[in-house]
């Protein structure tokens, strides 16, 4: 089920990158398998997945051990503060920093173990009260705020849409935080780069690769629906 879903998925990304006139290998798929059994996560490695998003500190560290060393993990949801120390050194990249005392508190523990991290900055790109992140409006300056620490590296943003039916809903917001990272990428900081922008999820990848997404995550499309309440996520 997961082999014929990764096929799905990636023939998808094939014919938005052709309609977009971008390379394949210019789109990186996460497969997000938070809530997910290591037995589920085995299968897509199997099948080729290298990179995986889960978006809970100890899920992560759980699930860590049981799975191959050269899997990169990618830390997606919110993050607090008490949490960082667990995942630091494990986290390929960290996508969700939204505020400067999460940035803040990753920088003193990059310092302790004499690591550089790389993060996307986090937008909330539609100002939807039930996220975080940044609005667009602060995150030039919340940019450049954390530009200045040391220890870590912007490597570019990344938001979550809106729940909606019709992706093509998103496409004026995916349109927005590219051009955001735009206008980031001509003020020239100092340790920031736009390389990444980490959008789309199963409802809209296609439109936000269109859009010029650079990483894609992709859970339901891949994995199934979660067992869980809506409200828990
Ligand atoms: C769960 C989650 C996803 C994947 O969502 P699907 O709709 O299942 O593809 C992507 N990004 C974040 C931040 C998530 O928490």
């Amino acid at each position: 089920m997961i082999k014929e879903n990764l096929n799905t998925v990636e023939t998808k990304i094939a014919a938005a990158c052709v309609r977009a006139g971008r390379e394949r290998a210019d789109v990186m798929l996460i497969a997000v398998s938070k809530t997910k059994p290591v037995e589920m996560l085995t299968e897509a490695y199997d099948t080729g997945v290298r990179d995986f998003g889960e978006n809970k500190a100890q899920e992560m560290c759980d699930k860590i051990p049981k799975l191959p060393a050269d899997i990169r993990w990618h830390m997606i949801g919110h993050l607090q503060r008490n949490k960082v120390k667990y995942i630091i050194d494990q986290a390929a990249l960290i996508h969700s920093v939204d505020t400067y005392r999460l940035a803040e508190e990753i920088n003193i523990q990059a310092k302790k173990r004499g690591i550089i991290v790389p993060i996307l900055v986090e937008v909330n790109i539609a100002g939807e009260r039930s996220k975080f992140g940044a609005s667009a409006e602060d995150a030039m300056l919340l940019v450049e705020e954390i530009a200045a620490l040391e220890n870590l590296r912007i490597k570019g943003l990344m938001t979550i849409a809106p729940y909606v039916v019709d992706a093509e809903e998103n496409r004026p917001y995916f349109r927005k935080i590219k051009q955001l990272s735009v206008d980031i990428t001509n003020k020239n900081i100092d340790n920031v780069s736009m390389e990444v922008l980490s959008m789309g999820m199963t409802g809209d990848y296609e439109v936000a690769i269109e859009e010029g997404a650079t990483m894609v995550r992709v859970g339901t499309g891949i994995f199934g629906e979660r067992s869980y309440k809506k409200s828990n996520e």
